[in-house]
C-alpha cells in the first residue's frame, strides 16, 4: 500500500485552510474528514501552515533537447527541473534532433518521460516534416500513437507558408488538435539580434521589429477564422500582439495565447551588458510591451503562462552575443516570477495563477487529468508553495544548463512539495525518486 499524504492547514487556491489527504492517487478526503487520518500509520503529515495549494502546474512550451542534445538537457534532467518548479505535466517541444514529426520520435519521448516519472510528458507534434515548413508531417499518425499528440508546432520556426498553415489548421480539426503557431515573419527579421528600437540602435545590433510577430498573429487569426479551427498563439511578445489577440476573441475567433516568464518580468534594456543570458527569440521587449503583457494576462486576453524552457550549452552561451543561441531556462523559476509580477503586484490571485499555469494550458493541450478542481475524486496532481519565502534563484538545480536569466536575483515564492498522482515528486523543496541523488 503506497503512502498517503495529510496536509494539514494547506490553503486550496489561496483561499480558507483546510486540511487535504491524498490517498490511491486522487484527493481522498477534505476538511474533517481529512484530519481523521492524522493518526493512521500509513499517513505521512505535512505542517502546511500558510502554504497554498494549487492543481500541479501544465507547461504547454518545454524544451526537453532529448533526442539529439542531450549535452543541453534529457528528458529526464528537464523533467526533474520541472516538478522543482511545481509542474506535473509539460509539453515537449518538437525541435529535437531527429525532429519530432513521426509517430516514432514522438512514442520515443512519450517512454522517457514515462520512465522517468517526474511528470507527465505530452510530445508536441512537427507541424511540417523536419520543420521545413513545405510538406505537413504525419499529424494524424502522431494524434493515434501512444503519445496521442494534440498539440503541433514548428517552435523555433514559423510557420509561414499561409497555404501550410491553412492546411495544418483545417487537418488538426479532425482530432481535436491545435496549431501552437511561432510567429515571426521570416523575412523581417533577417539576421535579427534583438528587439528593434532605441536600445537596438544604441548597441548597433540588427533588430526584430515588433511587426514581424504582429503580421502572422493577424494573418493565422484570420485563417483560423475562415476554416474554423483553433489556434494558439507562443509566446506574445508586444503590446501590438496583446492588442490583435483581444480583437480576435472579441470576434469569436478560437484563438489563446501564451506569455512567458522572460517576457512578463525583462526588458531590452538587459542587453546593454552585451550578455547573452538575455538573448531570447522573440527578443525581449520594452516597458511598455511588458506592461501590456501584464494587463493582457490580468484581463485574460493572454491565457497562459508557457515557460518556452530553452537550455543550451555553455559553448551555446558563452560566447559573442551574435555567436549566441537563442533561448533561456525557466521551469524552476516560473512560478516565482508569476509571482513576483501578477500576484504580488496585486494584479493576479492564486486562482488566476491556477488557471493561466494550470487549468487552461490542461484544456488547450487536451490534457483531461490535470488541472482539475481541488475536489474529493479528483487526481492529485498538486503543487503546495510557500509564498512568504524569498530566495536567490541558482543558475541551475536540475536542469542541464545555466542560462536562467533570474540567477542570482532575488524571487519569492518557493515549491514546498509537488505531487503526481498523490505520489511526492518533491517535498521539502527537494526532488524525491528513489532512483537518483536529491537536489
Ligand atoms: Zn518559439
Amino acid at each position: 500500500m503506497s503512502v498517503r499524504y495529510l496536509l494539514r492547514g494547506a490553503a486550496p487556491l489561496g483561499d480558507e485552510p483546510t486540511d487535504v489527504l491524498l490517498a490511491d492517487g486522487v484527493v481522498s478526503a477534505l476538511g474533517a474528514d481529512a484530519a481523521q487520518a492524522a493518526d493512521d500509520e500509513d499517513v505521512v503529515v505535512l505542517d502546511a501552515t500558510g502554504l497554498v495549494l494549487l492543481p500541479g502546474l501544465v507547461d504547454l512550451h518545454t524544451h526537453l533537447r532529448e533526442p539529439g542534445r542531450e549535452d543541453a538537457e534529457t528528458v529526464r534532467s528537464g523533467t526533474r527541473a520541472a516538478a522543482l518548479g511545481g509542474y506535473t505535466a509539460v509539453h515537449a517541444m518538437a525541435n529535437t534532433s531527429p525532429v519530432a514529426d513521426t509517430a516514432g520520435v514522438v512514442e520515443q519521448v512519450w517512454r522517457l518521460g514515462r520512465d522517468a516519472g517526474w511528470v507527465d510528458v505530452h510530445p508536441v507534434g512537427a507541424v511540417t516534416v523536419g520543420l521545413a515548413g513545405e510538406r505537413l508531417a504525419e499529424l494524424a499518425a502522431m494524434a493515434d500513437s501512444a503519445a496521442r499528440v494534440r498539440v503541433f508546432s514548428d517552435d523555433g520556426k514559423c510557420v509561414d507558408d499561409p497555404v501550410v498553415m491553412r492546411r495544418a489548421l483545417e487537418y488538426v480539426k479532425a482530432f481535436d488538435g491545435v496549431v501552437a503557431q511561432h510567429a515571426q515573419e521570416p523575412r523581417l527579421t533577417e539576421n535579427a539580434q534583438m528587439h528593434e528600437g532605441v536600445v537596438s540602435a544604441e548597441l548597433g545590433l540588427a533588430g526584430w521589429p515588433a511587426v514581424a510577430e504582429e503580421a502572422i498573429i493577424a494573418r493565422d487569426c484570420l485563417l483560423a477564422e475562415h476554416v474554423g479551427s483553433r489556434l494558439h498563439v507562443l509566446h506574445v511578445s508586444t503590446a501590438g500582439s496583446v492588442e490583435i489577440v483581444r480583437w480576435a476573441k472579441s470576434r469569436g475567433i478560437d484563438v489563446t495565447a501564451e506569455a512567458t516568464p522572460h517576457h512578463l518580468g525583462l526588458t531590452d534594456d538587459e542587453a546593454r551588458g552585451y550578455d547573452p543570458l538575455f538573448k531570447v527569440n522573440p527578443p525581449l521587449r520594452t516597458a511598455a510591451d511588458v506592461e501590456a503583457l501584464r494587463a493582457g494576462l490580468a484581463d485574460g486576453t493572454i491565457d497562459t503562462v508557457g515557460t518556452d524552457h530553452a537550455p543550451h550549452s555553455r559553448e551555446d552561451k558563452d560566447c559573442e552575443w551574435a555567436a549566441a543561441a537563442f533561448g533561456m531556462t525557466g521551469l524552476e523559476t516560473a512560478l516565482s516570477v508569476v509571482q513576483a509580477t501578477m500576484v504580488d503586484t496585486g494584479r493576479m490571485t492564486w486562482a488566476d495563477v491556477a488557471r493561466v499555469m494550470s487549468v487552461t494550458p490542461a484544456r488547450i493541450g487536451r490534457v483531461a487529468d490535470q488541472g482539475r478542481p481541488i475536489a474529493v475524486g479528483e487526481p492529485a496532481n498538486l503543487v503546495l508553495v510557500d509564498p512568504r519565502a524569498r530566495r536567490v534563484v541558482e543558475p541551475r538545480r536540475a536542469s542541464q544548463s545555466e542560462n536562467n536569466p533570474f540567477r542570482g536575483r532575488e524571487l519569492p515564492g518557493r515549491v514546498v512539495a509537488t505531487f503526481l498522482r498523490g505520489r511526492a515528486t518533491v517535498l521539502d523543496g527537494r526532488s524525491v525518486d528513489a532512483t537518483t541523488e536529491e537536489v
